[in-house]
């Protein structure tokens, strides 16, 4: 395992995270803690919890109803009886979770070491989230980037960002063949920024994907009346043009120079 990349642990933090040690309840950082962010692997920075799914299970260790999808491992502990939870990035230790025990509407606790974690406050209302969605999609993961960006947006209402993250929400959308989910956020992205071309080429993407040309060839000319020099735009507007057997008009929008 390539071990360099991950943060040096103290000799106690290991004690927990590599030797599935636990510490003493009601001792821990974030037992009593109720700030809003996100919980990250101490060892690797995977994001693993939301702050909105922690709950006082008065049980002296930090309790959380669900992880963040995808990020935390389930497997049977040593002891025959208990689920271990460990970071799925890493396979550092976290704690146990528990089923039925009906404490939330989700019935499940992941019961987790605050030694295991640790705190990072959503900078800029939610800018924090908008960028995880952003590392995600970059690397192919867009419903890892769709959960990131619909973290973002319930957690601000308004900010000049917002509609970045609606529109990357959108492309992220598009990207697994959801275009009627990434009209929607177009929409939304376009509705708080009037002059985002972009956001209407990439909707115009997205009708033209569902066949709606009609629809696509307004939204390139709107991205093109924006920017007039946007290559794509035009590109793909004579494609639409080409679809709906205009063959004229898509060799009459040639590029800009
Ligand atoms: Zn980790």
């Amino acid at each position: 395992m390539e071990t360099s990349r991950y943060n040096a642990l103290s000799a106690e933090e290991r004690s927990v995270i590599e030797s599935k040690g636990t510490e003493r309840p009601f001792s821990g950082e974030y037992d009593d803690f109720y700030e809003e962010g996100v919980y990250l692997c101490r060892r690797c920075n995977a994001e693993l919890y939301r702050s909105d799914a922690k709950f006082d299970a008065h049980c002296g260790w930090p309790a959380f109803e669900q992880e963040i999808p995808g990020t935390v491992t389930r497997l049977p502990d040593p002891d025959g009886v208990r689920t271990e939870i460990e970071c799925a990035n890493c396979g550092g230790h976290l704690g146990h979770v528990f089923i039925g025990e009906r404490l939330t509407a989700a019935d499940t606790r992941h019961c987790v070491n605050s030694i295991s974690m640790k705190f990072a406050r959503p900078t800029a209302g939610g800018q924090y989230y908008c960028d995880k969605g952003w590392e995600h999609f970059n690397v192919g993961q867009y419903e890892k980037a769709i959960g990131f960006y619909s973290i973002a947006i319930e957690h601000t209402k308004t900010g000049p960002w917002e509609g970045q993250c609606y529109h990357r929400r959108g492309w992220s959308y598009a990207k697994l063949n959801q275009h009627q989910q990434a009209i929607q956020d177009y929409d939304q992205a376009i509705g708080s920024d009037l002059e985002y071309d972009l956001a209407y080429s990439h909707r115009g993407q997205s009708y033209a994907a569902i066949g709606e040309h009609q629809q696509a060839i307004q939204d390139f000319d709107q991205a093109i009346g924006l920017d007039p020099e946007y290559d794509l735009a035009y590109s793909h507007r004579g494609q639409s043009y080409a679809a709906i057997g205009e063959h004229q008009r898509a060799r009459a929008s040639p590029m800009p120079r």
